[in-house]
């Protein structure tokens, strides 16, 4: 929620650090594993709740770091966030999610996918300009990118914020939402920014899930997304029940460990097999 904020930058990546017998990676050691490109998007699928088949895929930077193998983002995104580092992450994620997506599509298969912004990369002029030339190079109709940005009432810059998401949605890419739900309510965010996706945070959606009285809140929030013509994704989902509770609430679609884990791209397809034509 407060991640512009200095002072809460050292306690996330303190609590980030899921490897206690490494220390936390260095400015340089960050640097280089950037010019050595040791960044790269996993995929996670997102199924239609209507229809069963994959619609989209949500990439999720991961770094193959020599020594200690997988290293997963909230071991590295807030580091990167407070070195200044992190447009350059994204450039790398959007560039490798764009090879992604030409691959699949030459083996026939083109879905949506969407890709994590940092509010604080944001508040730079001209940042959706950057993002803008680095699709446009790579040729991808923009309807198949969706931004997913985190809801927060700690947007720094809020003008130039503003003005690099209707950018981004001016050009027809898709603009999410990300982890609704928690803590800040965003009803004002809502009416501000052109969004055309909400996403139900997994713990809004596991609440529910384990609690009736939950559900009409879940509920709610889905009834809004509807009257707003925003698009619903819920996270989190990890069995049968949970699939079919989102279903019957009428949530269009469905991410979590039930559906699929996140994978290399080279296995994204093997791994979404099983599931419906797209
Ligand atoms: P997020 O955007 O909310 O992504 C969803 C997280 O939930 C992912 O964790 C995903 O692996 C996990 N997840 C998905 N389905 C399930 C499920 O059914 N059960 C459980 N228990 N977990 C599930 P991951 O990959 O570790 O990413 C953590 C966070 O790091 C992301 O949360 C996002 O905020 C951030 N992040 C990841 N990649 C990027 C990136 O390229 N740029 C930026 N700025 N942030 C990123
Ligand atoms: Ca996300
Ligand atoms: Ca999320
Ligand atoms: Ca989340």
């Amino acid at each position: 929620l407060c991640r512009l904020k200095p002072g809460s930058h050292g306690s996330r990546s303190a609590r980030g650090s899921s490897h206690p017998a490494f220390p936390e990676p260095s400015m340089d050691e960050l640097t280089q594993a950037l010019v050595l490109g040791q960044f790269e998007p996993f995929f996670q699928p997102k199924a239609c709740l209507t229809n069963g088949t994959i619609h989209s895929a949500e990439a999720l930077a991961r770094w193959r770091h020599p020594q200690r193998g997988l290293v997963p983002p909230d071991s590295f995104i807030p580091l990167l966030e407070q070195h200044g580092l992190i447009d350059q992450l994204t450039e790398q994620i959007v560039q490798k999610t764009a090879r992604a997506w030409q691959s699949w599509s030459a083996q026939g298969k083109q879905f949506e996918v969407s890709i994590n912004l940092s509010l604080s990369s944001l508040s730079n002029p001209g940042y959706a300009a950057r993002l803008i030339a680095i699709l446009d190079h790579s040729g991808i109709a923009p309807r198949f990118i969706v931004f997913e940005v985190t809801e927060s009432a700690a947007m720094s810059d809020v003008p130039h914020s503003l003005e690099n998401l209707a950018r981004l949605r001016m050009k027809g890419y898709g603009l999410s939402i990300d982890d609704y739900g928690t803590g800040y309510s965003s009803m004002q965010q809502l009416i501000r920014i052109p969004f055309s996706e909400l996403k139900m945070d997994r713990s809004f959606v596991t609440a529910a899930c384990k609690d009736n009285a939950q559900v009409l809140v879940l509920a709610s929030s889905l009834a809004l997304a509807k009257e707003l013509r925003l698009d619903s994704v819920a996270e989190g989902i990890e069995s049968a029940s949970d699939w079919r509770l989102l279903r019957r609430l009428e949530c269009r679609y469905a991410q979590g460990y039930l559906i699929g884990k996140p994978v290399p791209q080279a296995e994204f397809l093997d791994s979404v097999a099983g599931w419906s034509e797209a």
